[in-house]
């Protein structure tokens, strides 16, 4: 088929008042962010939609990248056709049988957008769809359920004809709610959590803890993937590399087996509360679910979360594996996270993990680890690397830089 434009709808429901201006703009942005590689693309921003015209990219091209874009409720193909009559049945008999697979129902919907038009809506729904009828064998009109709605939008400059609704991912554009700071694991889950965050329009930046030389090259490699993954849903996309393995050291020494991982985890967010004051964050996302492993029982969270004054925001938290397995396979990242290169914590995992860590021995425990302790976490924070990770749509690959960190950023 020979698309001309698409439509692109934005949720109608949610958003109220002053901030749909701001979604309706911030959306455009994200749009054009994703499309920056089709320059011939151009955009008309009307109520609750966009509309792109297409000016000879391919609609498949287009359509690819915009059932990523995080905002947008659901497009539509659209073909342009004269005013007159005929030429907008050939257009909707056009559409009709260029479908996959030839509906057995359908109904046509014209909307008459330009009053001057000589039918009105009722009379152009019988003139087309009896058109329709007649040359379709087989097919048959269902106005409560039919398989295939037409629609037509009759404007003043022109007609439009479309019947195919393509859904999209929904949610807020990226940025629209703040940002966080993503703790960014090799796992499986860290990275889902990552993509629900920004879906609800977080912006983030990725932390990872490593231990090199206790973890390898790989093992980092393998984060940096994962971040590129998430970068292609976000345009850009900062990885923060935060060296560990003297702060894990100091507690896997400490004589206190069974808090290992309640202490690092503690260590982790005290860090991440540091770089996300550094970086403009308000919030830390964490790919914990209630009950998967020790530190994640209520009890674990409860002794963890302490640590940091920061919300935590855990998207999986309520979720189970096999849902969580599920996205990650949609959004691409399950297959890097199930390499086998072994992560910071899997090393130092002590034999049994405290499952319900008191309050008031953890804090002992840490305070125990005294002055050099809280000299290690600086030396952490100072030591970390940040790189900044692309989505050139330009070459179809990403590219990476480490910069300098700034305090917030004019990126887009
Ligand atoms: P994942 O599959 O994301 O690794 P998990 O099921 O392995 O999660 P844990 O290893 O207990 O769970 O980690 C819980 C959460 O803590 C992770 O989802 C992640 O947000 C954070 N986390 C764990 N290890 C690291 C790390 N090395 N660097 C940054 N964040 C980490
Ligand atoms: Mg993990």
């Amino acid at each position: 088929m020979n698309y001309e434009l698409i439509i692109v709808r934005f949720g109608e429901i949610t958003i109220k008042g002053r901030n749909r201006n701001r979604f309706e703009t911030m959306l455009l942005d994200q749009i054009k962010v994703a499309l920056r590689s089709m320059p011939s693309l151009e955009y008309v921003r009307t109520y609750a939609r966009v509309y792109i015209h297409l000016n000879g990219e391919s609609y498949e091209n287009v359509a690819a990248r915009l059932k990523d874009v995080f905002g947008i409720v659901s497009f539509s193909p659209v073909v342009r056709s004269e005013h007159g009559l005929e030429q907008i049945r050939a257009h909707a008999l056009q559409l009709i049988r260029g479908l996959d697979k030839t509906p057995a129902t359908f109904k046509v919907s014209v909307n008459r957008g330009w009053k001057q038009y000589p039918h009105d809506s009722i009379e152009m729904n019988h003139l087309v769809g009896a058109h329709i009828l007649r040359n379709t064998p087989g097919l048959k009109v269902n106005i409560r359920q039919p398989e295939i709605e037409l629609k037509v939008d009759i404007q003043h400059e022109a007609a439009y004809v479309y019947c195919e609704i393509v859904k999209a991912i929904g949610g807020f554009p990226l940025g629209m709610n703040g940002k966080g700071m993503l703790l960014l694991s090799g796992g499986i889950d860290s990275p889902v959590a990552g993509w629900m965050a920004m879906k609800q329009g977080l912006r983030i930046d990725a932390v990872h803890f490593h231990s090199y030389p206790f973890t390898s090259e790989q093992a980092k490699d393998k984060v940096i993937t994962l971040a590129r993954r998430l970068a292609y849903y976000g345009g850009k996309f900062r990885l923060h590399l935060v060296p560990f393995t003297e702060v894990q050291t100091a507690i896997a020494h400490s004589g206190n087996d069974s808090l290992t991982i309640t202490l690092m985890r503690r260590a982790m967010l005290k860090i991440t509360e540091r770089l996300a004051e550094q970086n403009g964050a308000l919030a830390i996302v964490t790919g914990d679910s209630l009950g998967q492993v020790a530190s994640q029982t209520l009890g674990s969270m409860n002794a963890i979360g302490r640590a940091t004054a920061l919300p935590l925001l855990r998207p999986l938290v309520m979720m189970d594996k096999m849902e969580i397995v599920g996205m990650a396979n949609r959004i691409g990242t399950f297959e890097t996270s199930i390499l086998p290169f072994e992560d910071c914590c899997t090393l130092f995992l002590p034999k049994s993990p405290a499952t319900n860590p008191s309050v008031a021995q953890v804090e002992k425990a840490e305070a125990g680890l005294g002055e050099r302790f809280l000299q290690l976490i600086e030396e952490a924070i100072e030591g970390t690397e940040v790189m900044e990770l692309k989505d050139t749509a330009e070459s179809g690959v990403e590219s990476q830089s480490t910069v300098k960190a700034t305090p917030e950023d004019d990126w887009f």
